[in-house]
């Protein structure tokens, strides 16, 4: 008889899969693809090219326990992301630094808008864009509004299909500017990508004797939940249910879909060695796609074709495409809240992850909140 289910063999799954395993409970995962890791499954592919088949992802955390714990599972390499921004033709670094005010500036006006964001802000800050768009200082502002014009304003309406003033602050308050020529995308202290891919990290994670890995199989065509109680092929089930899952579907949609961004990858592959400089370029001022990835940027593999992909947010639709984004707007986290109430009536019932959670989450917190779940649980 089973004890433990996990549905969803993504990072969340896979790591309270293992953490169970080591604490010597035995577990199943149960996840509906026939493929493991959930958004991270990636592949070499024949050109030889590890190609990450749900978008770009880049391995960053400040948790030493989550490095500690990923490190038994995988080596890495070094990679620092930087990622460049289209305006207009010109490529420029984001987030949005001093070089990039360069890039798009004549030099006298770049020099003292420098001046005046170092005496303002003070020399290697970081701002929010929102809150230079509000500064006192009318050259400040104007270069803000460009900022936000060029940079954000048509980026944010591609990708969420919202203008930014309809987002929450979560969303607005994360694109910073840089006061420095700091050009990593990220600042954490850990930055890598798993040596031989995420995919492989993830096999790695599940394989343990007592971990009973089932692909393929849909969790709703066997798990029903009613009244307080969970059945499992008709039958109560009194062990713990971890659901990594939409949280809406588990629920069979009783307050309605919840909304999501979906997302459509077109892959190709270039005869030359070198396709753009950077490994992500976004597409600030033009073009349908959101941005294009050039995987062969990641691992530095040196080949004569290079594999690209271009990237467009759309409207999530039910059973037609995946849901990717939960759309951090207010009037959805409540709508959400109405399925985490629901979930408080199944005592052994967990809501993990980034679609049952209803929250973007990056691999470091899927983890982080994975290890957290699992002490919770153990009483620790
Ligand atoms: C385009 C994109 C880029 C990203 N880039 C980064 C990045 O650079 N760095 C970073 O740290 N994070 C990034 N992330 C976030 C990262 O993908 C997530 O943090 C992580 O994948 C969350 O893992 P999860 O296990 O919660 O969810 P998922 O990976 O979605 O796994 C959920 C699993 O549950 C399965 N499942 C769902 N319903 C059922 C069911 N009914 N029955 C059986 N199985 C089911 C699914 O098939 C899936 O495998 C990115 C996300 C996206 C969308």
């Amino acid at each position: 008889m089973e004890k433990i289910i996990i549905v969803g063999a993504g990072l969340s799954g896979a790591t309270i899969a293992r953490m169970f395993a080591d604490g010597g409970d035995t577990v199943t995962v149960i996840d509906k693809r026939d493929t493991i890791g959930g958004n991270v499954y990636d592949y070499v592919d024949k050109n030889g090219i590890r190609v990450q088949v749900y978008g770009p992802h880049i391995f960053h955390t400040d948790y030493e326990d989550v490095f500690e714990f990923l490190s038994r599972f995988t080596e890495w390499n070094e990679y620092e992301h930087r990622v460049l921004a289209n305006v207009k033709g010109t490529l420029v670094p984001v987030p949005f630094n001093l070089k990039s005010l360069f890039d798009l500036y004549p030099k006298d006006k770049a020099e003292r808008i420098k001046e005046r964001l170092i005496a303002e802000i003070g020399e290697g800050n970081k701002v929010s864009i929102m809150q230079l768009v509000q500064n006192e200082n009318k050259e400040i502002r104007e270069f803000a509004q460009f900022v936000y014009n060029n940079i954000f304003y048509l980026y944010t309406k591609k990708q969420w299909g919202f203008s930014p003033s309809q987002l929450g602050k979560e969303i607005m308050n994360r694109v910073p500017v840089y006061i420095s020529y700091e050009d990593r995308y990220f600042t954490d202290k850990y930055q890598f990508m798993p040596k031989q891919g995420f995919t492989e990290m993830v096999s790695n994670i599940l394989r343990h004797p007592r971990i009973q890995l089932k692909l393929g199989k849909d969790a709703k065509k066997i798990i029903s939940l009613y009244d307080g109680k969970i059945y499992l092929n008709g039958k109560e089930f009194e062990g713990t249910l971890i659901y990594t899952g939409c949280v809406d579907e588990l629920f069979d949609y009783k307050y309605g879909v919840l909304p999501y961004r979906s997302l459509k990858f077109k892959f190709k592959t270039i005869k030359k060695e070198s396709f753009q400089p950077a490994a992500v370029v976004n597409y600030t001022t033009s073009k349908k796609y959101t941005r294009i990835t050039e995987f062969s940027k990641f691992t530095c593999e040196q080949t004569d074709k290079t594999d690209i992909v271009k990237e467009y947010s759309k409207r999530f639709k039910k059973g037609k495409n995946i849901p990717y984004y939960p759309i951090p707007i207010e009037k959805n986290h409540i709508h959400h809240k109405k399925y985490a109430d629901e979930a408080k009536n199944y005592s052994n019932l967990y809501l993990l992850g980034r679609l049952a959670q209803y929250k973007y989450i990056n691999m470091d917190d899927a983890v982080k909140n994975a290890m957290d779940l699992y002490r919770k649980l153990k009483g620790d």
